[in-house]
């Protein structure tokens, strides 16, 4: 499914039980911590538990969605113009932290 279709879909299904707009983004910053709760059981109790980190992936994604519907922003329109701007930068960015980058996820990345 296309990021507008999912976008669409999402304002559709939540149509009855829309939040105000300040709802969704308290409702993103939730889901966000609990995506950093299950990445703080993975990382540091070492307990991974990936299907759980792809619910708490996914929630964070329609969290994102629902607050664009709350602003009527076209994520997947802004998302394209904002990988236009990625692909004007990547060339700098690998210039200046590709090894650095490569270093510590040798460390860090390990398990
Ligand atoms: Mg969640």
């Amino acid at each position: 499914m296309q990021v507008a279709q999912t976008q669409q879909y999402l304002n559709t299904l939540y149509q009855k039980i829309r939040h105000p707009r300040i709802g969704t983004v308290l409702g993103l910053q939730e889901e966000v911590g609990e995506l950093c709760k299950c990445i703080m059981e993975w990382e540091i109790y070492g307990s991974a538990d990936p299907v759980h980190l792809g619910e708490e992936c996914a929630d964070v994604l329609f969290s994102l969605f629902d607050v664009c519907n709350g602003y009527n922003i076209d994520l997947e329109a802004a998302s394209e113009r904002k990988l236009e701007y990625l692909k004007s930068k990547i060339g700098d960015w690998e210039a200046k932290y590709e090894e650095s980058l490569r270093m510590r996820r040798e460390i860090l990345d390990r398990s």
